[in-house]
């Protein structure tokens, strides 16, 4: 089964492996695995960790610097904006590539809206407000709060409504959530990499409410590996329990809202980069990295879902809202 990923933080590795001078870091780090695993393309994140000790600015413009610099030597994958681009990547066999943005710290305290246009003209057509971060567009979940998104954080989601971004709610608090949908008013928006509350009570899960809002807006939620996402026992935090998330989102929304959104992170390894927490192991049983990403649609298909199912999860639901947004 072909797999598109929805969420991943590999530009963050290749930023940290290119600072450090390696090179070819996408092909000699990640390419085996990802295609081991049938993923044929993904949206690949600016993060900065704002958490951590580096300067939001700098990091950001580093991760642009390394990134056009591992564009420009590599022949793995190709950077497409919008669904022809896609689709000619894909019919080629090449790996296609979405820039999206996870946190827009660097952009939120401008309120001339120039550096969310920064992220565009380099290339991402993806965005989510907020990472764990509070910032001048609005809270995260982990922040607590129940405040909503600032006036210039909904000014920049008609913004990227304007530029055809793909807006995000993954990381955003409830009531962030919530102004979104309503600024939305009906068009797709998506939860790149948020499970069901339902299972595990997590601030960074969605409750039954909020998948239903992403089905009114046609949108999409990607599953995401993240353990305590999955389940709040480690030990029963694994596969098996991933794919109950799956059929639950399936009840509440049905079969066209689900997708991939895996956030794998068994390569984040910089200690500057993961204050705090231990990456390493942050992923569930049985789906630790992209290799391992047949062994999930097998335990659907043992579940009794049929072929044409497992292609909108593994693929189809989130190339509609490509096709939708970006056109
Ligand atoms: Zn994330």
């Amino acid at each position: 089964m072909r797999c598109f990923d929805a969420h991943s933080d590999i530009w963050a590795d290749v930023t940290n492996k290119r600072m450090r001078g390696e090179t070819n870091v996408f092909h000699n780090r990640h390419f085996e695995n990802i295609r081991k695993g049938g993923v044929e393309g993904s949206v690949l994140v600016v993060w900065v960790d704002t958490l951590g000790k580096r300067d939001v600015e700098t990091r950001t413009h580093d991760i642009f610097r390394c990134v056009k610099d591992e564009i420009a030597e590599t022949k793995d994958f190709r950077i497409v904006k919008t669904y022809d681009e896609m689709l000619k990547a894909r019919e080629e066999g090449i790996f296609y590539i979405f820039i999206g943005v996870e946190g827009m710290a660097y952009a939120s305290n401008d309120p001339s809206l120039a550096r969310l246009d920064e992220y565009y003209d380099f290339g991402a057509r993806h965005g989510i407000l907020t990472w764990n971060e509070e910032n001048g567009f609005g809270h995260s979940a982990a922040s607590g709060s129940t405040e909503g998104l600032s006036s210039l954080g909904k000014r920049a989601v008609l913004h990227m409504i304007e530029k055809k971004m793909i807006v995000d709610t993954s990381h955003l608090n409830e009531a962030g959530f919530w102004d979104i949908a309503r600024i939305m008013d009906g068009r797709p928006f998506i939860a790149s990499h948020s499970n069901c509350r339902v299972f595990s009570d997590h601030p960074r899960n969605l409750t039954d409410d909020q998948l239903k809002a992403i089905k009114d807006a046609n949108g999409c939620v990607g599953l995401n590996t993240w353990n305590e996402f999955v389940d709040p026992d480690r030990r029963k935090a694994n596969v098996q329990r991933l794919a109950d998330h799956c059929e639950h989102m399936i009840d509440v929304m049905g079969i066209d809202h689900v997708g991939c959104g895996f956030d794998f992170c068994d390569y984040i390894e910089d200690p500057d980069d993961s204050e705090g927490s231990d990456f390493s192991s942050g992923a569930v049983t049985g789906l630790e990295d992209p290799s391992k990403i047949p062994a999930f649609f097998d335990i659907l298909r043992e579940r009794g879902m049929r072929e044409d199912e497992l292609a909108k999860i593994a693929y189809g639901n989130f190339h509609r809202i490509i096709k939708d947004v970006l056109g």
